[in-house]
């Protein structure tokens, strides 16, 4: 699993950022979301499915390759 980002829906809320900043950062240039990982698994994988689902504008999500 990967995390996807529709990039013009968010708002720079940092839900995800500061939930799993190993996963997620934000951008110094737009304030929007930057996504650091790449391939998730085991625990990873549940710390992001935590952070997409809080997402307040549904901006991240998880998708297969
Ligand atoms: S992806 Fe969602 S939670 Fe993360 S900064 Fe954008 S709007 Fe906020």
């Amino acid at each position: 699993m990967r995390i996807r980002t529709h990039h013009d829906t968010c708002i720079g809320a940092g839900r995800c950022f500061l939930a799993a900043p190993e996963l997620f950062d934000q951008s110094e240039h737009d304030a929007t979301v930057v996504v650091l990982a790449e391939q998730l698994s085991g625990a990873r994988l549940q710390k992001a499915r935590e952070a997409v689902e809080d997402c307040p504008t549904r901006t991240s999500y998880l998708s297969e390759p």
